[in-house]
């Protein structure tokens, strides 16, 4: 059996979910059928022309490029737009073009687009600039039972899925209570003086997370097992990410002057068309990071209290006022900062795929795609 686009966006999405992405983004497969086979795997940053040349010399090569093909929205796919005019051309030579983009700059394994910077340099207690929080797949649900139903109620939600983290099932915590209600005509109170009474009963309130995928089993389980008629429960959408985030802020081995840090990078990354602004002399300890473009970050990279902002595409308004604010600045090229993340985002791609039994070669594109001269 040949590997196929379906199998291979599996292991892209599994190691860098989608939802990991900023929500501007445009990520995962842009071009082709998750149904063709995959010959071979083309890495690459950019998707030029060049680059897709290269791939319809090998037939069934799939793209997984850094940058998104289509990002926005398309009216048309003719020749006169360049991402229209592109998309044509890989789907003419049944060349699939998958990217992933945002979710790839915030990963953690080592592939992310700021990572290169902080090897050349160094840097040490490395944490991520900002903090992405995005909805998880898990949900809370928090109900109120009085203490001789508890057990029949976790025993019904844990069959239908909730309370599972990890290795462990049954997973709840409960904390004692009072819970207070006044009956009104038409109700069957479990509890309490009668119709019309203010009553009080002393309850459990039992938490238990659960999978999105099983709310209505675990809702419905809960209902059948709680001896309440109207049962009183929450469902909270849990949050992901407390350690995700775009860019990095760390710290050099030492002090050093800046003009010194500006060409360590220049020659480590490398990085020809390094630029830097701000006293050459100074010495600077905090590093903040931004692979490709952070005009966008320049507030947070300021405000994570760095020496230095290294990054790309920084427009001269954006750098005047970062350096009269004591912000020296590295444009080290948005290409450059993040070319030089390709080859570990190939292997990655490469070792996930070979634990899953996906054989496909996986190489990287020996197309340049930087324009400048
Ligand atoms: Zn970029």
């Amino acid at each position: 059996m040949p590997d196929t686009v379906a199998a291979w966006l599996e292991v892209l999405h599994d190691r860098y979910p989608p939802s990991h992405a900023a929500s501007w983004d445009n990520v995962g497969l842009q071009v082709g059928d998750p149904g063709w086979p995959v010959a071979r795997l083309l890495v690459t940053l950019d998707v030029t022309a060049a680059v897709l040349d290269e791939a319809a010399e090998v037939p069934d090569t799939m793209v997984v490029a850094h940058h998104p093909l289509l990002f926005r929205p398309l009216a048309r796919l003719t020749p006169d737009s360049a991402s229209g005019r592109l998309a044509l051309q890989a789907a003419t030579h049944r060349i699939a073009v998958a990217a992933a983009h945002t979710n790839l700059d915030v990963t953690a394994d080592g592939a992310g687009t700021n990572d290169p910077v902080v090897a050349v340099l160094g840097l040490s207690e490395v944490r991520p600039l900002t903090t992405e929080l995005t909805e998880g797949r898990r949900l809370k649900l928090v109900t109120f039972v009085p203490s001789e139903a508890v057990g029949p109620v976790l025993d019904a939600v844990s069959a239908a899925g909730a309370g599972r983290i990890g290795d462990y099932e049954r997973c709840s915590f409960r904390v004692e209570g009072t819970g207070t209600f006044r009956p009104l005509p038409g109700t069957d109170p479990y509890s309490g003086s009668g119709i019309g009474q203010d009553a009080e009963e002393r309850e459990l309130r039992l938490e238990v997370e659960l999978p999105r995928g099983r709310v209505g089993a675990v809702t419905a389980a809960l209902l059948a097992a709680h001896p309440y008629d109207e049962v009183a429960y929450d469902l909270m959408p849990l949050v992901d990410g407390a350690e995700r985030g775009f860019g990095r802020v760390g710290r050099l081995p030492a002090p050093t002057p800046l003009a010194t840090v500006a060409e360590r990078l220049r020659e480590g990354l490398p990085a020809p068309h390094l630029r830097f602004a701000g006293d050459p002399d100074r010495e600077v300890d905090r590093v903040a990071v931004v692979g490709g473009a952070g005009d966008s970050l320049i507030d947070a990279a300021q405000a994570s209290g760095a020496d230095v902002y290294v990054t790309g595409d920084l427009r001269h308004h954006v750098t005047l006022d970062a350096v009269a604010l004591g912000l020296a600045l590295i444009d080290a090229g948005h290409h450059a900062t993040e070319v030089a993340a390709m080859p570990a985002f190939r292997e990655r791609l490469e070792a996930a795929g070979r634990a899953v039994g996906l054989d496909s070669p996986v190489v990287a594109s020996t197309t340049p795609t930087v324009p400048w001269r």
